[in-house]
């Protein structure tokens, strides 16, 4: 039975790449409020459940819900709830960090005022304030995981979702990144 007090809900997921069967009836509960990670090895089929939580690929059997509500293409109330941290580090060289940070809060049309706070806000989480003027080529790996993070974070979503966050990063960066995350989850996010 679905559960708002629970963030994301997904049951007996099945998911078929042609012939390969990558999810086999896979089921997870992650209540609202909880940090969860999950395990597994390559191609266990971890990106292909966030990317199905996300739907951002279709799936051939079972369900999944956010807030106890159904999750579809079109869910953009929802999607709106949820950050995201891909695989692989995705910010713009072009920008700087407060460029790459603030940007998905210009497509939301929030003023310049509440932009600078905002951005100002997740950079201080991500201990990052004092890099917020320079290129991401400029950062190392972890640093600039850390601006993928803050990005993800500064229209406040619900849940964070992260795809192997420390994959490509040494002990003490991976370190660095987890403390982040646990920091985020104590202030309330899932
Ligand atoms: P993980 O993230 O745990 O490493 P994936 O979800 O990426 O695993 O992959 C699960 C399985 O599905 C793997 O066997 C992978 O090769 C296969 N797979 C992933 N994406 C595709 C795709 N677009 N087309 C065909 N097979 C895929
Ligand atoms: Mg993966």
């Amino acid at each position: 039975m679905s559960n708002s007090e629970n963030a994301i809900e997904v049951t007996n997921l099945v998911k078929r790449y042609t012939d390969l069967l990558a999810l086999d009836h896979f089921s997870l509960t992650v209540k609202a409020g909880e940090i969860l990670g999950l395990l597994g090895p390559n191609g266990s089929g971890k990106t292909t459940t966030i990317n199905c939580i996300l739907s951002l690929l279709t799936f051939d059997k079972g369900d999944i819900k956010v807030f106890g509500k159904e999750m579809k293409p079109d869910s953009y109330d929802i999607k709106r709830e949820i950050g995201v941290v891909m695989q692989d580090v995705a910010v713009f060289d072009e920008l700087t960090v407060y460029e790459n940070i603030e940007l998905p809060l210009v497509y939301l049309n929030i003023k310049p005022a509440e932009r600078n706070r905002r951005v100002k806000e997740v950079l201080e989480k991500v201990n990052m304030l004092h890099r917020a003027n320079h290129l991401p080529q400029q950062l190392s790996g972890g640093q600039q995981q850390r601006i993928a993070i803050a990005r993800a974070l500064v229209n406040k979503p619900a849940i964070l979702l992260c795809d192997e966050p420390t994959g490509n990063l040494d002990p003490a960066n991976s370190n660095e990144i987890m403390k982040i995350l646990n920091q985020v989850n104590k202030q309330g996010t899932t």
